[in-house]
């Protein structure tokens, strides 16, 4: 049967862009199904994109010539890598954007997108054909059929957004919930829980006395996001810093019970990583202050966020904790802050490709899938706009693994975990961190991505130039070798082991820099400044990398032992009844994804190896 589309995806915001123009990339005719256009690209709370952890996720979405790290780039009004004095493995890219041209960008970008269609409307049902989704109802009747459908509706299912003791429902401050979408998907059956997030009052930037306050700057040599990205665009401007004090977190106090969250209202678990200033006041109130970030929304307004002090009380208590902040004595609140309540989809229910397994032809991503920020919600979009593009047009699953990408550790984590709060990316979640790093996300994702057939032309060839660059500059440097004596005798105290030692084995040693080489042997002068920053840190952790080709080696052995998709959990004998049913909702790909659910046990899953082999 011919469809009007190959792939449908509902919803412009983050996973949303990333997951109708992944689909597009591949070939497949995609159509977009949101609210209206102008939603698409929207920053529901902090305008910012990347951190710890995060910033590696936008690199690799980049790597996959994804969009949000070159919107970032061109939105970006203070660019900050974190971790700056750590090692570059957890160092994190972080950008503050200008929330109206992040927008503006991302609509340029769906616009000019080959094979997109923008259809602007409310997602209320969807078609079937038997137990398979092959499209959308629209709220006003009109029907768009597709091989596949991706659902990125973020905060919006059955939304409900609460200050102090007033609730009411909402999809985010301005948008009406998806009430009929939830009731549709209540009757597919999937486990859905209930999650809560919350953000500060906006204020008014005129009202505020900046005079006194703390001045952050943005990084003199700013870490762009994309791999293709040269230089900032926008004109880059300074935060500024207070704290709350002791009369803010009196005021407080005296009115927790006024506060959304801790009157009852709210049933939601809200994000550990990102609490509301009345979670900070109560959790750790042995502190009498705690740091506000004063953010410039953009360059065009006088917007600022607050960030740091998150709520959900009353406005006239909001009015008063903020006016006893250093510097907003006198600050006008442009836009309260809420809490917001939403279902989410236990994500156990998905596979790798994050399809939902019951139902064919769906596919969910973003913070549907219990996941909290722009960044967990693109690169879900990503790898969901790749699957269903890849379903439509017959071609193999695209999935990713915990040894090549931080979007496999999220994905794997998703599946086989499931979330019990706001799920957030962080390095440590990453057991390959040494391997995984923002600064080689695309040694490691590009070729995927070209094989798969999702990278453009200018990225392919910026990619190859690149790559062909490092080998020559690395094969140049691994063909000179030094013994110790020469070493010494040029002022460098090294082990007196004996060790010949190349070129690019030096990089690898604390007191050799590139500089250092190019005093040994001026030619290396010539190698590019980029070319040299890469080699340097693949360098330094080379040695470690090859430590941990084992646990990869193993890892990738585990996630080739298939488990059938039928396969029968509850029949298996020698099994406890708890770990049954776990597996039985996980319904897990492989033997690496069995053994990472919880309470598995090295006993367990030798059985469960050992039943796999004899089913087939
Ligand atoms: P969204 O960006 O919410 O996009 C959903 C899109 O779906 C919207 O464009 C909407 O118009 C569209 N849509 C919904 N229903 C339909 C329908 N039926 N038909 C058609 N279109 C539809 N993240 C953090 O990391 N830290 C925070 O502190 C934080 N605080 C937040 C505070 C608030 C109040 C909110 C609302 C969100 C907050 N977030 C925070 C979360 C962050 O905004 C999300 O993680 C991110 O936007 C998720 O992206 P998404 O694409 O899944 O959903």
């Amino acid at each position: 049967m011919k469809h009007d589309f190959d792939v449908i995806v509902v919803g412009g915001g983050h996973a949303g862009a990333d997951a109708a123009h992944a689909a597009a990339r591949m070939g497949a005719r995609t159509a977009l199904v949101t609210l209206t256009f102008e939603s698409i690209g929207v920053m529901s709370c902090n305008p910012a994109i990347g951190g710890l952890g995060k910033g590696h996720l936008v690199r690799e979405i980049d790597a996959l010539d994804g969009v949000m790290g070159r919107v970032a780039d061109k939105a970006g009004i203070q660019f900050r890598l974190l971790n700056r004095r750590k090692g570059p493995a957890v160092q994190g890219p972080r950008a503050q954007a200008d929330r109206k041209i992040y927008r503006e960008e991302m609509q340029r970008e769906m616009r000019d997108c080959p094979n997109l269609t923008i259809v602007e409307g409310e997602a209320a049902d969807f078609l079937m054909s038997g137990a398979e989704v092959r499209g959308v109802r629209l709220a006003d009747g009109s029907e768009i059929s597709a091989s596949a459908v991706v659902l990125t509706t973020g905060t919006f299912l059955r939304g409900l957004i609460h200050i102090g003791q007033v609730s009411r429902p909402g999809g985010r401050m301005g948008d009406k919930p998806s009430v009929k979408l939830a009731e549709r998907i209540d009757q597919f059956g999937l486990p859905l829980g209930r999650l809560k997030t919350g953000t500060p009052p906006r204020l008014d930037g005129t009202t505020i006395d900046w005079s006194d306050l703390e001045v952050q700057p943005g990084d003199d040599d700013p870490t762009l996001f994309s791999f293709l990205s040269s230089k900032v665009s926008a004109q880059q401007i300074s935060c500024g810093i207070t704290h709350t004090n002791e009369q803010t977190h009196e005021i407080i106090e005296k009115n927790i019970g006024k506060s959304a969250m801790y009157s009852g209202r709210i049933e939601g678990v809200g994000p550990r990583y990102c609490p509301s200033i009345e979670d900070k006041i109560v959790r750790f109130a042995e502190k009498s202050s705690h740091q506000v970030f004063l953010e410039p929304e953009s360059l065009s307004d006088n917007v600022i966020y607050p960030n740091g002090i998150s709520t959900s009380l009353p406005e006239d208590i909001q009015h008063d904790y903020v006016r006893s902040i250093k510097g907003l004595e006198n600050v006008t609140i442009l836009q309260p802050g809420y809490a917001i309540e939403y279902d989410y989809v236990d994500s156990r229910a998905l596979d790798s490709r994050l399809a939902v397994r019951d139902v064919p032809g769906l596919f969910l991503a973003g913070q549907i899938n219990g996941t909290t920020g722009y960044e967990e919600a693109a690169a879900q979009g990503l790898v969901a706009g790749l699957n269903a593009a890849a379903v439509a047009l017959g071609r193999d699953p695209i999935t990713f693994s915990r040894s090549n990408s931080y979007i496999g550790v999220m994905v794997d984590d998703l599946i086989t975990r499931g979330v019990s709060e706001p799920y957030r990316m962080f390095t440590s979640r990453a057991e390959f961190r040494l391997s995984l790093r923002a600064d080689n996300a695309d040694q490691r994702l590009t070729p995927l991505g070209i094989e798969v057939g999702c990278v453009g032309a200018e990225r392919k060839q910026a990619f190859e130039a690149k790559m062909s660059a490092l080998a020559e500059a690395r094969q140049d440097m691994e063909s000179v070798v030094f013994t110790p004596k020469e070493l010494v005798t040029a002022g460098h105290a090294v082990n007196q082991d004996g060790k010949r030692r190349n070129g690019y084995e030096l990089l690898a040693l604390q007191q050799f820099d590139f500089d250092a080489l190019v005093a040994l042997r001026p030619e290396w002068g010539a190698i590019d400044e980029a070319s040299r920053d890469q080699l340097s840190k693949d360098a330094m952790y080379a040695n470690y990398i090859l430590r941990q080709e084992r646990d990869v080696a193993v890892l990738k052995r585990d996630e080739q032992q298939r488990i059938p998709t039928d396969f029968d959990y509850m029949a298996m004998e020698g099994l406890s009844n708890e770990l049954k049913m776990k597996l039985n909702a996980a319904r897990p790909d492989n033997i690496g994804q069995a053994g990472r659910i919880d309470g598995m046990t090295p006993a367990a899953l030798t059985l469960l190896l050992a039943k796999v082999r004899q089913s087939r």
